[in-house]
């Protein structure tokens, strides 16, 4: 059960699989079109809110609303997302032609839940809300979701959505943000919005240099130093009612603007938000791409799940900043997380038998896909581990494919013995160079 990762490293990444180079039909499809983004788009944002519900073997999608948001924050080039990341994606449809005109790929925190036995007794829902550049013609929204056998990418929803239709509600959101770092422009950056949850009106210098450290730790680490001219950060700023974090497992409740809390699936440390509606609308207030919450506690904690948020406690010294730029690197682009939990044999999210969608895992299936070209030939794969190379100076160590990772022991294999996804330290060069290719994409 993928909840167990918390049990030993408390901090958590939803990550979303796939070939690295991989271009799917519908890139194929967009670049034969030749979408041109003012032909089909507006400058700003619309968004679908819906409730994703269900259990451990059904889903299903229950529309709720339609909103227009503030300026569109991400590329006008990029509409098509080539990767397969994720456990999931959704599509803009143009109704008079029929072109994809726009895709997307995310994971959501009901994808989780699908795994932990909870599901197989009961079903729920959570809210959910995806965001796309307004089109200016009627649409189609189509969602998918992974079979949960073959993997396969299958059609789980659908709604068609009129421009004129006047139920869409309008943008009632003011921008109102504070820079933490000016990369460069809109169009052509990757623009993080980072959320406060926790803090009271007393508390807001506590949050701005909360901000701080968490620019601080991103721009340390390669590739993102390299990118600081791509890359802006903002801040939105909101007061919660009460200070600090809510911890359901030792009986503390506390009132947040969020609502973030401790014992997400009953795991202590896996600190999360299930209202991610409630998310999109704080997030609304600056133009954004990526979401990361910091949280007023210093309680170890928290999580990230790919193009949905990230999050981590503000307050905790020590090793905070590794633990940002780790959940960073699972909700920017599904990372997977390279470490094992001993005695874990089986996991729901990584069968022998498919190759994981996330950039720095492989079970062989389809080696060509991830890192295979950047194995020296004089490298034996798999490539044997010694526990001594947890000592060695991280640029010693050979880029190869070691077992173990993805919580698994056995069967799914590892580019490096030490890597930021692994034991907090520098991203390693499987993980920098997909880093990279997605910032190419996404401030193309
Ligand atoms: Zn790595």
């Amino acid at each position: 059960m993928k909840t167990a990762k918390f049990i030993i490293f408390s901090f958590l990444a939803m990550s979303c699989v796939h070939g690295i180079n991989a271009q799917t039909q519908e890139q194929k499809q967009a670049d034969s079109a030749k979408i041109i983004y003012s032909d089909y788009f507006g400058e700003n944002t619309m968004r679908y809110d819906f409730h994703h519900g269900g259990n451990s073997t059904d889903e299903y999608y229950l529309f709720d609303r339609i909103k227009r948001e503030g300026a569109w924050a991400g590329s006008k080039t990029s509409l098509i997302n080539p990767f397969e990341y994720g456990e999931q994606h959704f599509r803009i449809v143009d109704t008079e032609s029929g072109k994809v005109i726009y895709k997307n790929n995310y994971c959501t925190l009901f994808n989780e839940w699908q795994t932990t036995p909870e599901a197989a007794r009961v079903s729920r829902s959570y809210p959910e809300a995806l965001i796309f550049p307004e089109p200016k013609k009627d649409f189609t929204i189509q969602i998918f979701a992974r079979n949960k056998v073959s993997k396969a990418m299958e059609l789980k929803h659908s709604h068609s959505v009129s421009v004129s239709d006047y139920n869409i509600l309008p943008s009632r959101i003011a921008n109102e943000y504070i820079d933490i770092h000016n990369g460069g422009d809109i169009e052509h950056s990757l623009d993080i919005v980072l959320l406060p949850d926790g803090f009271t009106n007393e508390e807001k210098e506590k949050f701005l240099a909360s901000c701080q450290m968490w620019k601080d730790a991103l721009f340390a680490y390669s590739p993102f130093k390299e990118n600081t001219r791509r890359i802006n950060i903002r801040a939105v700023w909101v007061a919660s009612p009460e200070s600090g974090i809510s911890e359901p497992g030792h009986n503390k409740w506390v009132n947040t603007c969020l609502g973030s809390r401790f014992f997400t699936f009953g795991s202590e440390r896996y600190q999360m938000v299930e209202d991610f509606q409630r998310v999109r609308d704080m997030a609304a207030m600056a133009p954004y791409e990526s979401i990361f919450i910091l949280t007023n506690t210093d309680k170890y904690g928290g999580g990230g799940i790919y193009n949905f948020y990230g999050l981590g406690s503000a307050g905790k010294t020590g090793r905070t900043g590794e633990v940002y730029v780790h959940e960073f690197g699972h909700s920017l682009m599904g990372l997977g997380d390279e470490y094992v939990e001993v005695g874990n044999t089986v996991s729901a999210f990584y069968p022998a038998d498919k190759e994981p969608w996330e950039a720095n895992l492989t079970t062989f299936v389809n080696f060509e896909g991830k890192w295979e070209d950047m194995i020296d030939e004089t490298t034996p794969i798999p490539t044997p581990f010694e526990q001594s190379m947890l000592a060695m100076p991280q640029h010693e160590l050979v880029t190869g494919a070691y077992e173990g990772g993805g919580y698994l022991e056995k069967g799914i294999y590892r580019p490096t013995p030490l890597c930021m996804m692994n034991q907090l330290r520098d991203f390693c060069p499987v993980c920098r160079r997909a880093i990279s290719r997605y910032l190419d994409y996404i401030c193309k």
